[in-house]
């Protein structure tokens, strides 16, 4: 058993670019981490032996007996299935879809591994260091792919529980030209604001660095990169105030690698925003940034091993 004043748990966050695993102390401050990609071509069975790996390393870090029984939180993008313990739908991870990828990790590193989305970790984590503890919390995260996560007086809402689409509030374009979503419909934030459709976009324009030559070509005032954050911009302030219509969040927060990656897009939409509340005599709404960047989903992930909620 370990002393819980110093409790360590392992947060492991496996995303569609980059697999992140470390060790989090009870306060959800990182002790020791490591980081490797995601390599489909590897399969289920070497990342595990990975994963493994991983666990073994950072456990020897922080000076953690090979013979301590520890928690490992996993974080997945996509749709779970809690009973069976696996990933039943994950565009970004297909070949974990049906793999009891949570029984073999727990079995062959010898702890006991739970399973979360990558949502859900990156939302409470987001939550617990957001500094006013809102009431009704509402983060929305643009990353490889688009997820959101809620809470509510305190407790992390389970969204994607048997879900395999987007939510409601997610579909920004009802036009008949909208793009197909990998979801399966039609128009959702993710075929205009995710990563991948953002990477692919700015490629069509003409950027051949894709989202990473956006914000300079922005700030020069370059029309094409203008007109692309312009539309991005419309399509995340509608998902936005989507969300804030249907959950009455007292903060939203905005997060995800496109977020950072492009910091007019946030300004523009958080200034947008204002202006449509402006507009319509609305209380303002507290829009943030994330403050976790890339570790939210492995820090969320070892704090809800902690308290699964
Ligand atoms: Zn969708």
């Amino acid at each position: 058993m370990q002393d819980s004043s110093r409790l360590i748990v392992i947060g492991i966050d496996v995303g569609g670019t980059q697999t992140r695993v470390a060790a989090v102390d009870r306060m959800g401050q990182i002790l020791a981490r490591c980081c490797h990609r995601t390599d489909e071509a590897d399969g289920a069975d070497r990342l595990i032996a990975r994963l493994t790996s991983a666990v073994e390393n950072i456990l020897d870090e922080v000076g953690v007996g090979s013979s301590a029984h520890m928690r490992l939180g996993v974080a997945l993008p996509g749709t779970l299935d809690q009973r069976r313990r696996l990933v039943v739908r994950s565009v970004n991870l297909p070949f974990l879809e049906g793999y009891p990828l949570i029984d073999e990790l727990s079995r062959r590193a010898g702890h006991t591994a739970v399973l979360f989305t990558d949502a859900e970790a990156a939302t409470w984590s987001e939550y617990v260091s957001c500094a006013s503890r809102a009431g009704r919390f509402v983060h929305l995260r643009l990353g490889t792919g688009i997820a959101c996560g809620v809470v509510v007086d305190g407790r992390l809402q389970r969204l994607d529980a048997d879900r395999g689409q987007h939510l409601d509030a997610l579909v920004v374009d009802s036009t008949p030209g909208a793009r197909p979503c990998p979801c399966g419909r039609r128009g959702c934030l993710e075929t205009i604001a995710s990563g991948r459709a953002l990477e692919e976009r700015a490629r069509e324009v003409g950027y051949t660095n894709g989202i990473a030559s956006l914000q300079q070509a922005w700030e020069r005032g370059d029309e094409t990169a203008v007109d692309l954050i312009q539309k991005v911009t419309n399509a995340l302030t509608a998902a936005v105030n989507n969300l804030a219509t249907l959950f009455e969040p007292s903060v939203i927060c905005l997060g995800g690698g496109v977020v950072t990656a492009l910091p007019c897009l946030l300004d523009q939409t958080m200034a947008r925003l204002q202006a449509v509340r402006d507009e319509n005599g609305e209380a303002p709404m507290s829009v943030q940034p994330a403050r976790l960047g890339d570790d939210a989903g492995v820090i969320g992930a070892a704090m809800l091993a902690i308290d699964p909620q």
